[in-house]
């Protein structure tokens, strides 16, 4: 069989990263890969995607709250200073109903504590640092506005109302919030499996001795670590050979992942034949190069037989065990670690993420200042292994010393990417430059 390898397709990077977002939409849009939801501990649910909506249980808070300790006031009482007020009673923080005033009137007041409840009649809170207290004297130095140091019942959520959504990935902020409404078990999204296919002659096992030209398989485990960290479950498949065969045995094995990642075999030498091999099995290329570096080569499409989108949905509907499949989608990721690595960042992660159901997410770049001279050649927009570093927001950026995209010492001492447009040639100390984090 002899069949041509496919036409090139090289676009800029954004062109490359939107072709990626638009999959991405069409995964979610159409339920291309069915999600599974699965009841977890609240705790084995951070860094997962939520799979139901988390609703207030009660209004939050439940009772205007107080954020001072301090006296609770007519701000009235306080239009001349300073104002002397009676104390009647003291509030604390959980305190029972039956031991909070039913009233307070005009020039009275209550001690009050943080995340204590304001009783009836007063309408503010004056901190303990601008009064004394001599008896059940209360002296009051500074006046308040109406409201002030009180937190309205109901006023950050009322009862009933959605705090997180379905497809929210759960950092700490969001565990806080499904803790402080009872929830100790989360529906979250089962991992779907990503395949990983290095490819190689050269490449052995990390077990094996290797041989005085042979090289460990590395790739295999930084992607199983990304693939985990966007919440994947990676399945490894054994590393194939430059050889068109046993490599398209060993494809078809992988498209039966939810996802496939190759790494190797994607650049312009005479034995780099993914892309030949996918051609003969019929697959459809959305690129096969973008204008970055490290990079050059990745590779996107999608492969295998499988179900128009449309005719899917019906299908998925159906629940049963024989619900039609899509094709599968795959990247061919340049086989240098570092190029890996990256590739895998700028395209692989949001087709991760739509299979776990994650809400679409933009890349993020910070800035930071330059703090050794960049010179490059123009054409390519490069992410460049570099060291963040800097006091508080003094932040300065420099590039790590590499032998280039094989260097993966270099890119164990980096913490980030400097980002370069293609259109510059030198970027000078103290410029500021983005920085993609790792
Ligand atoms: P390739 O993309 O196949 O031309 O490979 C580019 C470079 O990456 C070569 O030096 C390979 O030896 C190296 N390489 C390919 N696959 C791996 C791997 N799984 N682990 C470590 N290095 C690799
Ligand atoms: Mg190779």
């Amino acid at each position: 069989m002899s069949v041509p390898p496919p036409k090139p397709i090289v676009l800029t990077f954004e062109d490359a990263r939107r072709a990626v977002e638009e999959q991405a939409a069409l995964i979610r849009a159409n339920n291309v890969r069915p999600l599974r939801a699965e009841s977890v501990d609240l705790l084995a649910a951070a860094g997962r995607v939520l799979a139901e909506p988390v609703l207030a249980d009660r209004d939050i808070p439940p009772f205007p709250r107080s954020t001072r300790d301090g006296y609770a006031v007519r701000s009235a009482d306080l239009s001349e200073l300073p104002a002397t007020l009676e104390m009647i009673g003291e509030i604390k923080a959980g305190e029972k109903l039956d031991r909070i005033p039913p009233a307070i009137g005009s020039r009275q007041t209550v001690a009050i504590m943080t995340g204590a409840p304001v009783p009836t009649g007063p309408d503010a809170v004056v901190m303990v640092e601008y009064t004394s207290q001599r008896g059940k004297q209360v002296e009051i130095t500074r006046a308040v506005a109406p409201g002030e140091n009180i937190v309205p019942r109901g006023a950050e959520a009322r009862a009933g109302t959605t705090l997180l959504d379905r497809g929210l990935r759960l950092n700490e902020a969001a565990i806080a919030l499904a803790a402080s409404v009872g929830k100790s078990r989360l529906q979250v999204y089962a991992r779907h499996r990503v395949a990983v296919l290095t490819t190689g002659d050269e490449i052995v096992d990390i077990d094996a001795t290797p041989g005085p030209t042979q090289i460990r398989n590395s790739n295999s485990y930084s992607l199983a670590a990304q693939i985990r960290r966007a919440g994947g479950e990676p399945v490894l498949l054994p590393v194939a050979p430059d050889e068109l065969q046993r490599l398209r045995r060993l494809i078809e094995e992988g498209l039966n992942s939810d996802l496939l990642l190759m790494t190797g075999g994607v650049s312009m030498g005479r034995y780099d034949l993914v892309e030949q091999a996918l051609s003969e099995m019929n697959a459809d290329f959305f690129f096969t190069g973008a204008k970055i570096q490290p990079g050059r080569p990745v590779v996107f499409g999608k492969c295998g037989a499988g179900t128009p989108f449309d005719k899917l949905r019906a299908g998925s509907a159906r629940d049963g065990v024989s619900t039609p499949r899509a094709r599968t989608y795959f990247f061919g990721l340049p086989g240098n670690p570092v190029s890996t690595m990256v590739t895998f960042e700028l395209f692989a992660r949001p087709m991760l993420e739509a299979l776990a159901g994650e809400s679409p997410r933009k890349l993020i770049f910070l800035h930071a200042r330059l703090k050794k001279e960049i010179r490059v050649k123009t054409g390519l927009k490069r992410f460049l292994p570099a060291i963040l570093s800097g006091e508080f927001e003094h932040s300065e950026v420099e590039l790590v010393a590499w032998q280039g995209s094989g260097d993966i010492a270099a890119i164990a001492r980096a913490n980030c990417y400097i980002v370069i447009p293609p259109d510059r040639e030198c970027i000078a100390a103290g410029e500021w430059v983005a920085v993609m984090m790792r």
